[in-house]
């Protein structure tokens, strides 16, 4: 479908399957609830049907069809979900089972989306608490540590939120660099991004809260300062999952918003025990 913008900033998000046409629901929801007034898109892939995206067309999303980027055959081959987790498997978490790896890297067509001046990619499996719109007026490439273990983390970058300038010059220019002969991007576009953008911008860590900080770092939890929640690894919307029994304050959250139920403050909700 092709609809016209109607702001020059966008909140973006992928879904490339119905799974993920879920997530993106919620996070819908939970941006319209901060009463911004900001685009918001989905870029979708053609296999997604069109019972997964009634949601969010009906929550005004702009829906935005895209294919995969144009990847060698070894490339692709290389990033296929037994590949890569053989060649890098995780050991922290689980991936569900409709987490494709080569999908991520539709990310990319962000930079496609010229009508908007800035926009601000967020994951499908994360949820807005506040009012972020601040973060259109901060500078390409801004995004938070990757923090879900150890202050080690904050080392590297989580591109599940970050905020970005569209121009075809820098499309071009990732496409150039993405597909190489022998290169493997072992956490797939949050590898090439923290590559391609190695001055990269951090934004505090609450701006990209990790799911797990909630029972590995607790004295970093709080629920006052949290602006986007994450659900890195396992989603909220997978039954019984190995985490859910640990998770299941943030997984009743997600559901809130998810349902379209009564939101709690989330300022006034319980810290995890251990927090600060
Ligand atoms: N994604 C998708 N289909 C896939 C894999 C990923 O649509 O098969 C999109 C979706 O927006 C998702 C994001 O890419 O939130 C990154 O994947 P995910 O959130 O599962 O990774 P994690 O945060 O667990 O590292
Ligand atoms: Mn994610």
């Amino acid at each position: 479908m092709t609809t016209q913008p109607r702001h020059r900033f966008a909140y973006v998000t992928l879904v490339t399957n119905a799974d993920y046409g879920i997530g993106a629901t919620a996070l819908a929801r939970s941006l319209r609830r901060t009463g911004t007034t900001a685009d918001i898109v989905v870029l979708h892939t053609g296999g997604v049907d069109a019972a997964a995206l009634a949601p969010l067309e009906a929550l005004g999303c702009r829906l935005i069809e895209v294919e995969h980027l144009p990847l060698s055959d070894v490339f692709n081959e290389r990033h296929a979900r037994g590949q890569l987790h053989s060649a890098a498997p995780f050991t922290k978490g689980r991936k569900p089972a409709f987490h494709s790896p080569l999908d991520n890297f539709c990310k990319l067509r962000l930079w496609q989306l010229v009508e908007y001046e800035r926009c601000v990619f967020i994951d499908a499996d994360a949820l807005v608490l506040k009012n972020v719109d601040r973060l259109f007026f901060y500078p390409e490439f801004s995004a938070a540590p990757n923090v879900y273990e150890s202050l080690a983390d904050f080392r590297r970058m989580n591109s599940g939120v970050f905020v970005a300038t569209p121009s075809h010059d820098t499309f071009r220019h990732m496409l150039e660099r993405l597909d190489t002969p022998e290169v493997f991007w072992r956490r797939t576009d949050q590898t090439f991004l923290e590559t391609f953008f190695p001055e990269w911008h951090g934004l505090p860590v609450y701006f990209n809260m990790l799911q797990y900080v909630w029972f590995t770092m607790p004295a970093l939890w709080d629920w006052k300062s949290i602006s986007i929640l994450h659900y890195q690894y396992e989603k909220p919307w997978e039954k019984d999952h190995p985490k859910a029994v640990r998770l299941q304050p943030l997984i009743d959250l997600w559901y809130r918003f998810h349902n379209d139920s009564d939101v709690p403050e989330i300022a006034a909700l319980d810290n995890p025990e251990g927090a600060a």
